[in-house]
């Protein structure tokens, strides 16, 4: 359908893409936000069906089975995927998509679709990373650590990327009004 184009926000673990994206959502913005599935347990806060679609492991992989994702991947030994229902609702309602999903979740989106627009939500420098993601007290010491390991991996993508926005401490607004700027002049 004319007029749904697929924006895949992305980038390391810790860097503030979800802040980004409830600024984003608060804004009002005629834009259709994914919710995509997991099999990691829910989270003080989050609510099913919202911040995820939160499945067992047998719900997912049933899901899986009938093709009912349009990208899947194990993400720090979780499963998460996209449901093909998702953009389906996007597409039908002639909305963009705005998804939020990993680094090599993004670039699977683009391998499959091409015109889809990858924006890489980058930190200053890695050790900006760490201490946010130290500060934040969420993972325990091996989580930490495995996310700090990927994150140089995963910087190392950004060429592939479309777009490179680069979310300075103190500045999150100043990055919100990137991505909504590249959004909207789509
Ligand atoms: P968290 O469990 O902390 O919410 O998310 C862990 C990582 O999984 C984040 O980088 C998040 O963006 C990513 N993620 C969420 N949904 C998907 C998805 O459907 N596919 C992929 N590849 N990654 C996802």
């Amino acid at each position: 359908m004319p007029g749904t184009k697929l924006f895949v926000i992305s980038g390391p673990s810790g860097v503030g893409k979800d802040t980004i994206i409830n600024h984003l959502k608060s804004r009002g913005r005629d834009w259709y936000f994914v919710t995509t599935a997991t099999t990691r347990s829910i989270r003080d806060g989050e609510k099913d069906g919202k911040d995820y679609l939160f499945l067992t492991h047998d719900q997912f992989q049933a899901m899986l089975d009938r093709d009912q994702f349009i990208e899947n991947a194990e993400v720090y030994g979780n499963r998460y995927g996209v449901p093909i229902s998702q953009i389906d609702i996007a597409k039908y309602t002639n909305r963009h998509a705005i998804l939020k999903i990993d680094v090599q979740g993004a670039l699977t989106i683009k391998s499959k679709f091409n015109d889809a627009l990858l924006i890489f939500v980058q930190p200053e420098n890695i050790d900006q990373l760490i201490a946010r993601l130290t500060t934040r007290n969420s993972e325990n010491k091996s989580e930490l650590e495995a996310r700090i390991s990927k994150a140089s991996y995963e910087m190392d993508q950004s060429e592939h990327f479309d777009y490179i926005v680069t979310n300075n401490d103190n500045e999150i607004l100043g990055s919100v009004e990137m991505i909504d700027k590249i959004i909207s002049s789509h």
